[in-house]
């Protein structure tokens, strides 16, 4: 739509952060504008309307948008977060980094079979959402659907999260 367009051209590409040689893709422009926010949330969560009972956001920028989402579908929201930010962490997953590992954390507040919408703002090497994936059932939770805002097609990550939805494509 037209809508979506507008949206797009809201996202601002920064050479050289955070290091030389990375395009980085800055949602914070778009984040800015309220028909631009409100229409790629509804255009996250409009393919999985009534198929999840809760959204789960992966920290920082996934958690701007899944909260936005949890809300307009009227569900709850579970924040996956970086090591060492929750009190009481249920389970963890390690993952690698393209130098070093990661690792994300979520806590247990989910009914066993709870259906999970995952939504992360990028698409990168896939490492992150693949985490992510191995993250939720180790919490009781089924992923259903995952939803990016943007794919960068270019580095790959599709091939390790292949079911990802993603509003935007470069
Ligand atoms: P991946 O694990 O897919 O390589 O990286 C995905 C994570 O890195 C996402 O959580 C995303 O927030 C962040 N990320 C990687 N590249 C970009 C980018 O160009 N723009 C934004 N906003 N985030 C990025």
């Amino acid at each position: 739509t037209e809508d979506l367009a507008r949206a797009e051209a809201l996202i601002r590409t920064i050479p050289d952060y955070p290091e030389p040689g990375v395009l980085f893709r800055d949602i914070t422009p778009l984040l800015a504008d309220a028909a631009g926010l409100r229409c790629v949330i509804d255009a996250m969560i409009e393919p999985f309307e009534g198929q999840f009972d809760v959204v789960a956001g992966i920290e920082a920028r996934g958690f701007l948008l899944a909260a936005a989402a949890a809300t307009v579908a009227d569900v709850g929201l579970v924040p996956i977060r970086k090591a060492g930010k929750l009190p009481r962490p249920a389970a963890s997953v390690d993952y690698a980094l393209e130098y070093g590992t990661a690792t994300i954390e979520a806590h247990d507040d989910i009914a066993p079979g709870t259906r999970v919408l995952l939504v992360d703002d990028v698409l990168a090497t896939g490492g992150t959402l693949q985490a992510a994936h191995e993250l939720v059932p180790a919490i009781g939770g089924v992923v259903v659907a995952t939803s990016v805002l943007m794919e960068l097609s270019a580095l790959g990550g599709r091939a390790l999260v292949p079911d990802t939805f993603a509003v935007f494509t470069a």
